[in-house]
């Protein structure tokens, strides 16, 4: 559907797209990036690398907008998110097609990834009848209440590996409860979002409500540090949102950061093989790894090696490619080479690679291609073991007891997702009392919560003063609570204290 080199990208400042609105950055760099679709490698088109100057002018529509959008009520607010789930609907094939062509998903996970977008956008529908807050008469006479207030222009810094769903997680949320946002995208995957903001305007949210703007730390560092943001979220790597937690704290700023992940899977000796080999094979390679929930070690409680005979023989069988059942590329060449590097530094220590994907990269003339690769591993120092990879790579690792296996997935310093496949309630139960991660599941590959429960890991999976990005913990992260206390009846000589 796309011919290649789509015009460039343009920020999007209060209902309409503009040009940078200085001819040079201040950084005296080159004023756009690339950008290349990962099946091929050839440049898709170009994103702008905005500067302080850009960011002052989003802040200020955003500013401009919030008085106006705040004073609505919130069932207004959210009958825009319904217009606009409609159209989604209407155009999920053209997003998903955006998202297969600049992030190199294949076409039934970029159409998952839409839908998955639109239970937020639902979730958000919904928040004028479960956002509702406490009253209580606490003393004769006198009624306290509780009502949340928008926090004013709030940001959202959001990675690549979901181009609509995870700038979704924040903007539903937040413009629902009042907020007006500026978004700044990926520079890798830039061109998805232009499609949503235009859809937005067309259900009816008004300008400056919602804003983007393109580019990297620049951009990204000039929206935290601008006087009028109040708030800011984040997911990428745990190296920059530790970064951005810092900077924002040091602003006394709210902020929630999401980092990385490595998720550790335990399959114990009574668990069903057939599904457990198909959800594992389904998990670790769906968007070629490049899932922050994504299962990227299994730990085999004793021998399991009928398992593990089904994960070989279940990974071989795919191919590359973006129709259904087939894998995609993964992002661009850095991830390629760190991918490659990670397997060959685990074959030089002694692990056995059962399945290798770096013969993708050599099949393939063009694009990022590496297979699903299934490593099993004997020394417990390997770094794919411990590391975030963000590909399509298991890593397998024979441990004796259930102990081991919990003593193995505490010591990671991640905490997003951990899982128990078992047919033993009590062998589930003992793991996830145990498991130090926010998100757990049993007999489930990727145990990403669904709304109304909230997205949020642990440890250095989340940066920041509050807990998850989605459902309620948005609802909080968005709003400040304002606390009433009213008497309406006079009670001669009462007081409050009364
Ligand atoms: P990234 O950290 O490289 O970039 C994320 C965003 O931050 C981008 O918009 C980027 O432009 C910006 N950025 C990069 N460097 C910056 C800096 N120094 N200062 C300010 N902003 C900066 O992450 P990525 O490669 O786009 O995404 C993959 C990572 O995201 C993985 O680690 C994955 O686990 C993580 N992720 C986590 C969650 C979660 O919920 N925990 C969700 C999605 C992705």
């Amino acid at each position: 559907m796309f011919t290649q080199d789509l015009p460039r990208v343009q920020n999007w400042i209060n209902g309409q797209f503009v040009e940078l609105a200085v001819s040079s950055p201040s950084s005296g760099t080159t004023q756009y990036l690339p950008v290349t679709s990962p099946y091929n490698a050839k440049s898709i088109g170009h994103v702008p690398l905005s500067s302080a100057a850009d960011v002052a002018d989003a802040v200020a529509a955003a500013k401009k907008a919030f008085p106006a959008w705040s004073g609505r009520t919130i069932k207004d607010r959210a009958g825009i998110l319904t217009r606009f789930h409609a159209l989604m609907t209407k155009h999920a094939d053209l997003l998903s097609d955006m998202v297969v062509l600049e992030h190199g998903k294949t076409k039934s996970e970029a159409m998952v990834s839409v839908s998955r977008g639109q239970d937020l956008v639902e979730y958000a529908m919904s928040l004028p009848h479960v956002s509702q807050t406490k009253i209580l008469e606490v003393s004769r006479g006198i009624t306290c209440y509780d009502s949340r207030v928008p926090l004013g222009v709030v940001v959202s810094i959001v990675p690549f590996n979901f181009p609509v769903m995870v700038p979704l997680w924040t903007l539903s949320v937040a413009i629902v409860m009042g907020n007006t946002m500026v978004l700044k995208p990926s520079e890798k995957v830039p061109y998805t979002m232009t499609k949503v903001v235009e859809l937005l305007k067309e259900a009816g949210l008004p300008d400056g409500v919602v804003n983007l703007v393109n580019g990297t730390a620049e951009a990204a560092n000039a929206l935290i540090d601008h006087p009028d943001v109040k708030a800011v979220t984040f997911a990428g790597t745990s190296h920059v949102a530790e970064i951005i937690a810092q900077r924002c704290h040091r602003l006394n700023k709210r902020v929630l950061a999401l980092g990385g992940a490595k998720n550790h899977t335990v399959s114990a000796p009574d668990c069903d093989i057939e599904m457990t080999s198909t959800d594992l094979v389904e998990s670790f390679s769906g968007c070629s790894g490049e899932s922050c929930m994504a299962p990227s070690v299994l730990l085999t409680i004793g021998c399991q090696q009928d398992l593990i005979d089904k994960i070989v023989s279940k990974s071989e069988a795919i191919r590359p490619g973006s129709l259904d059942g087939q894998m995609g590329p993964v992002i661009d060449q850095a991830a390629l080479d760190n991918i490659t590097r990670y397997i060959n530094e685990a074959e030089v220590s002694g692990a056995r690679i059962l399945v290798d994907g770096r013969r993708w990269t050599k099949e393939r003339q063009e694009g990022y291609w590496v297979g699903p690769t299934v490593i099993l591993h004997t020394n417990k120092q390997d770094a794919l073991l411990h590391e975030e990879l963000f590909g399509p790579v298991l890593s397998i690792l024979e441990v004796e007891t259930a102990e081991e296996a919990i003593a193995f997935e505490n010591a990671n310093p991640y905490g997003n997702g951990a899982g128990i496949y078992t047919s033993s309630g009590a062998t589930a139960d003992f793991f996830i009392k145990r498991f130090n991660a926010g998100m757990c599941g049993i007999n489930v590959g990727s145990p990403v919560p669904q709304e109304p429960f909230s997205f949020g890991g642990w440890n250095k999976s989340r940066y920041g003063n509050h807990c998850d990005i989605t459902g309620d913990g948005g609802v909080e992260f968005f709003s400040m609570r304002k606390k009433v206390t009213t008497k309406w009846v006079p009670q001669g000589n009462a007081s409050w204290m009364s």
